[in-house]
């Protein structure tokens, strides 16, 4: 964990306030946006924003255009951005490997063993981890080399688990019998569509991560597995966004779109409870939570902020899992 250290040891050097001092110059200052510093919105936007205003500001401002700045505090909060809970990397593994399983189904190849896809993908995670390595030409620096303690139960007893509700889950299997042609999207990067009509920013890009889509004339079933907790709220609006998601990509009505939610948790699936919402209570919810983020903008056409406007949370319980604790000084 050398790099990781090297570079956050800063905020341990100097005081909280000359830090704030810094990243406040920093995310003020007006320079013209670009692709990669425009405003975008995503459903785990929303919910850091809810969460601690102040995590919402370091993790999509704090560590803006590191290359430019030169700054050893924005470093350090990049670095923290970095940090991965081992219950998000073991998601991530079981997402990877049932990926990999069904573009086998997709492209008529023998499919993969999951289970060993998995395991030995979480196994290169944690080495390459634990000896301060890039992971596939980036970095991965998982809680416990972060901060200590695994932050949950048994790691493998986690990812047996959740592998086990994957395989024995019908719809897995049912995706495993499916004609490769049908697949139209598996795991895609960056999935995103462009919201029109936002208020003071016009087109707002905005991401949506379903997993797999299959379309068969025009019908079109969107799976998504949930590897983590979150709350029945939280899952609705995400397959609301999907929904529409889908609806702009494939130019469908909401009627012949279907979500299912496989829970590899608890080992259940189906619809979210309440329903999927439609096209316009979707859109009305994203409109509200971009309104309120803009609300805080210093400057709308820079897309600069000051973390005065960002305070920490009071709930410490919230400090105690955050990989900003540092930034906080609240470990
Ligand atoms: S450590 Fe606490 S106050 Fe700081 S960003 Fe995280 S949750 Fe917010």
């Amino acid at each position: 964990m050398g790099q990781f250290l090297y570079n956050t040891h800063i905020l341990t050097e100097i005081p909280l306030a000359d830090s704030e001092a810094i990243l406040d110059a920093h995310t003020l200052e007006q320079v013209p946006v670009t692709r990669w510093t425009a405003f975008s919105w995503s459903h785990s936007r929303h919910t850091l924003f809810a969460t601690c205003r102040r995590r919402y500001y370091l993790h999509y401002y704090g560590s803006r255009r590191i290359r430019e700045t030169n700054s050893r505090v924005v470093r350090a909060i990049w670095w923290l951005k970095q940090i991965t809970p081992m219950s998000a990397w073991i998601g991530t593994v079981v997402h990877e490997a049932a990926a990999a399983a069904l573009r086998a189904v997709r492209d008529g190849m023998p499919v993969p063993d999951v289970r060993v896809l998995a395991r030995e993908r979480f196994a290169a995670g944690l080495e390459a981890s634990a000896r301060g390595r890039k992971l596939d030409g980036r970095w991965l620096v998982l809680w416990p080399d972060a901060y200590g303690g695994s932050g949950t139960g048994s790691p493998e007893e986690l990812l047996e688990g959740l592998l086990d509700n994957l395989l024995a889950s019908d719809t897995y299997k049912s995706l495993t019998n499916l004609p490769g042609g049908l697949f139209q999207e598996i795991d895609e990067a960056f999935q995103s569509f462009e919201l029109e009509g936002i208020a003071r920013l016009g087109t707002v890009r905005t991401f949506a991560i379903p997993d797999v889509l299959i379309l068969n004339d025009r019908t079109l079933r969107i799976v998504d597995w949930k590897t983590g907790s979150t709350t029945p709220d939280s899952v609705r609006w995400q397959a609301g966004i999907y929904q529409l998601y889908a609806g702009l990509t494939y130019d469908l009505q909401e009627e012949e779109i279907s979500v299912e939610i496989v829970d590899l948790t608890q080992g259940s699936s189906g619809e979210p409870a309440g329903g999927t919402p439609g096209f316009a209570e979707t859109r009305a919810f994203i409109e509200t939570s971009i309104a309120e983020m803009v609300d805080l903008m210093a400057d709308v056409d820079y897309h600069t902020v000051s973390i005065r406007d960002f305070p920490m949370t009071d709930d410490l319980t919230l400090c105690q899992t955050c990989n900003f604790k540092r930034a906080c000084r609240r470990e």
